[in-house]
């Protein structure tokens, strides 16, 4: 669904991606992993038009969509979650969850999506009514993944999104993830975390230096030495 052709972004001088190609699938995790600094966010911003593209395409759903505004990239069903998902923190629960529906009019099931919503992240129900940055970390996490949820997107890219948090709030994260794939959205995973991202992914990317190094079925890669000894910590 999600098609990246030889993708060029330079900031200035920076050369942050040169010559990516990748492809995401719905119904399926696609994992993204690199060092600090490889292009992984870059990357992300590039498919939402948020990156200066110098050269290379972007297809979606057999669209062009690498000269977009990034409101209508959004508007065709892909959800970017950034880094640190970026809630508004004097905003309650429910209302960030909300802002998830900013482009839909349909009030009764944006309502009923609520309501899924909170049966699905049963602490957010609970504290719909809390300020969301007195939340813990894995909170906040799960809202952001909450509110993703709302625009009903085809397609999540999210952007590192165990940063920071408990081995035991990641397990949780990751099963709201698998999730989002098993009912069949499409899944582009950017991870520094590569033993989660190769866990929870059929297919990865290995990206250093803005170059896809090594790509291929996820199960593969986890026993790749090379990866290994790079990303997994292996002695
Ligand atoms: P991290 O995990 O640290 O976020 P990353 O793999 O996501 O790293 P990017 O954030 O995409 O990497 O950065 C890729 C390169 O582009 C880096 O060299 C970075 O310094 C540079 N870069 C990123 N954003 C900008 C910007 N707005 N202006 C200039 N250079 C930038």
């Amino acid at each position: 669904m999600l098609e990246i052709h030889d993708l060029h972004v330079s900031y200035g001088e920076v050369r942050a991606l040169a010559g990516v190609s990748l492809t995401a699938e719905r119904g399926s995790i696609t994992s993204l992993i690199g060092a600090n600094g490889a292009g992984k966010t870059t990357c992300l911003k590039a498919v939402s038009c948020l990156a200066p593209i110098q050269s290379g395409t972007v297809s979606f759903e057999g669209v062009r969509i690498d000269k977009m505004r990034p409101h209508q990239v959004a508007g065709l069903g892909i959800a970017h979650v950034p880094e640190r998902g970026r809630l508004f923190p004097r905003m309650t629960v429910l209302q960030n969850i909300l802002t998830g529906a900013y482009l839909r009019r349909d009030r009764s099931e944006i309502k009923r999506d609520v309501e899924a919503v909170f049966e699905q992240f049963p602490v957010l129900g609970e504290r719909r009514s809390q300020i969301a940055k007195t939340l813990s970390g894995g909170e906040q996490q799960m809202l952001t993944l909450a509110r993703a949820t709302m625009s009903r997107p085809k397609l999540y890219m999210l952007d590192e999104p165990s940063l920071g948090l408990a081995p035991i709030i990641v397990a949780q994260v990751a099963r709201q993830i698998e999730r989002l794939a098993d009912e069949g959205s499409g899944v582009v995973l950017v991870e520094q975390n590569a033993r989660l991202a190769l866990g929870l992914s059929e297919t990865a990317y290995v990206l250093e230096n803005g170059r896809i190094s090594i790509e291929g079925e996820s199960e593969r890669l986890a026993n790749d030495p090379h990866i290994q000894n790079a990303y997994l910590g292996a002695a």
